[in-house]
């Protein structure tokens, strides 16, 4: 952003709230040159980003879903919440950036499922067993909360060995 007394490209931000006023913010700045202080009003463009599920139902892009479900994927994995985020975060960004007004569900579950196979293999295969035969996030978080349940138990009583000899799987 300007300054909007000397022309200089660099200010800093020194106050942001919102106005009130759907997507507008208010940004106090100072001019890293002059020091003049000046405020803008910006107003963030928010396309509509559309997912189109396989039944073709339309809903708008709900990152929280990314969130959980890659969460459901990296349950007992060593993967931070904070690192999911910021992927979910990531692939936001960038379909805005690629002006996508929508996307499938089929498209948006391969590049969440792109992301996991550099993040955890565990996670990305639990991820891509289920989502393969799916392909809907809702779906696939109630598939994938079967999947890891059952791990458990058959954990549960390989830890105790009261199955030996009978559980041969
Ligand atoms: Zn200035």
């Amino acid at each position: 952003m300007k300054c909007a007394y000397c022309g200089h490209p660099e200010t800093k931000v020194i106050d942001k709230r919102e106005t009130g006023e759907m997507d507008v913010t208010r940004r106090r700045r100072e001019c890293l040159k002059c020091g003049k202080r000046f405020t803008t009003y910006e107003r963030v463009e928010t396309v509509a980003l559309t997912i189109v599920k396989k039944d073709g139902r339309r809903e708008s892009f709900d990152r929280n879903k990314i969130i959980s479900g890659m969460l459901k994927a990296c349950e007992k994995r060593p993967v931070s919440r904070e690192r999911i985020e910021r992927i979910a975060d990531d692939i936001e960004a960038n379909l805005r950036l690629q002006k996508r007004n929508e996307v499938s569900s089929i498209e948006l579950g391969n590049i969440v499922m792109e992301k996991l196979k550099d993040l955890d293999k565990v996670a990305y295969i639990r991820f891509a067993s289920v989502y393969k035969e799916f392909g809907d996030l809702e779906d696939f978080q109630r598939e994938l909360r079967k999947l890891v349940n059952r791990k458990e138990e058959k954990n549960d009583k390989n830890k105790k060995g009261e199955e030996k000899g009978r559980d041969s799987s």
